[in-house]
């Protein structure tokens, strides 16, 4: 039987760097089913439902890879229109403090994999390049055939401006067929900052990318780590379509044809890194999958969840907190509940860690009660959060955050 947590959400109050706009059931639809890596059946872990408990927006895991991705959310059209249009339209600054900045993290793992010799003649392709801050670092240092695909009009024209450099705007598909394309012929090296996980079908993008490259060319890509990412937050948002681990980003990139080269997931990388080499021939590579088990994504959906109580709004625990210091947190009340209970040197030491790692603190909070008092579901939270002890056979919950109207939230950064 499949445990189910219904959390009536009575108030939300976002973090001010997440946009809210309300989404009914006639804007969204059915987007996967299967495992986009493995074709096994998904498992739904959270649904967004409105007051006829009609689900809106949903994720769903695959219970053989640990792949999680957007089973029901807005349609293509939809997210196209959003980050076309409406991704930066309330942060007029965005460009200007863009511009200030440099990403040196693509520049830095290319030299990684020249082996320290870098040729400034390589062709090499920025997909999704915002307003350009790798694309600067690479400037600087000397490189001239860099090649910018944006998903906006602005930025694209922007990126044009600012380092006079051709910059299509278009969808990877149709960069094959552009002018630009045709000119400048297939990369050395192409990265994707942050936008992998954006794209609705990663397997046809991973196969045009293969396509892009040149024979032993390189491919980058950043995306954020599941283990990293808060649960609520993925529940709530579609921006992210999926999340990936270590392990189910090197089985996407290996079965498209590379050679996986580098795996890396430290704070200091902001996530996860992989770079791969195109190959004609099936390779080895050179590290291997990172495998977590069924009860690791249970335990950390809960950890996020972070109920320990039948009524409160989210609270913290002490297990939690010491976990915390390998995660971002969920929201303040952690912060004040750990103060309350007179832990000051675990404050302390986590504001000290997010500090260092240059995160910011979150300051939303929610409020939730659930549907009805269940103290089954209270100590299934409890065993699975506070006790090392994990079962085998431990089931993933679904998580149904029920909203009081026909259109919920869902946030968008
Ligand atoms: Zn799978």
């Amino acid at each position: 039987m499949t445990m189910e947590i219904n959390l009536k959400v009575i108030k939300a109050q976002p973090h001010h760097n997440f946009w809210v706009e309300q989404i009914g059931e006639i804007d969204t639809k059915v987007k996967a089913v299967d495992c986009a890596i493995c074709a096994t059946g998904l498992v739904t872990v959270s649904n967004l439902k409105n007051r006829k408990c009609k689900p809106i927006f949903s994720r769903s895991i695959c219970p053989q890879c640990g792949f999680l991705t957007l089973s029901r959310g807005p349609s293509d059209i939809w997210m196209r229109d959003y980050y076309d249009n409406r991704w930066d339209e309330k942060r007029p600054d965005l460009a200007n403090q863009h511009d200030q900045l440099s990403n040196q993290f693509p520049l830095q793992y290319l030299k990684r994999v020249e082996g320290g010799k870098p040729e400034k003649e390589q062709n090499i392709l920025d997909v999704g390049a915002g307003y350009g801050m790798a694309i600067r670092a690479f400037i600087k240092d000397g490189y001239k055939n860099i090649f910018a695909i944006e998903h906006s009009i602005k930025r694209a024209s922007h990126i044009r401006k600012t380092f006079d450099i051709p910059a299509e705007h278009c969808s990877l598909e149709d960069f094959l067929s552009s002018a630009t394309f045709a000119k400048s012929g297939r990369f050395d090296y192409i990265y994707l900052w942050h936008v992998f996980e954006h794209m609705t079908d990663v397997k046809t993008n991973l196969g045009i990318l293969y396509d892009l490259l040149a024979d032993d060319g390189h491919i980058f890509i950043a995306v954020p780590n599941f283990h990293r990412e808060s649960f609520i937050r993925l529940s709530h948002s579609p921006v992210h379509q999926h999340a990936f681990s270590a392990n189910n980003l090197f089985l996407f990139v290996q079965d498209a044809g590379f050679k996986v080269k580098i795996v890396d997931q430290g704070y200091n990388t902001g996530g996860l890194i992989l770079v791969g080499q195109k190959k004609q021939i099936c390779v080895d590579s050179d590290c291997a999958p990172l495998r977590f088990t069924q009860q690791e994504i249970a335990r950390k959906i809960l950890r996020d969840l972070d109920l320990d109580s039948g009524y409160n709004p989210w609270k913290a625990n002490e297990p939690f907190l010491l976990k915390l210091f390998d995660a971002r947190p969920t929201n303040a009340c952690i912060l004040k509940t750990q103060f309350r209970g007179g832990g000051f040197g675990h404050l302390m030491h986590l504001l000290e860690r997010l500090s260092r790692n240059h995160m910011k603190l979150p300051d939303f909070s929610m409020m939730v009660e659930f549907d009805e008092f269940n103290p089954k579901v209270r100590d299934y939270i409890y065993d699975y959060t506070c006790t090392k002890l994990i079962p085998e056979n431990c089931q993933l919950p679904v998580v149904n955050f029920i909203y009081a109207d026909g259109r919920v939230p869902i946030w968008l950064k």
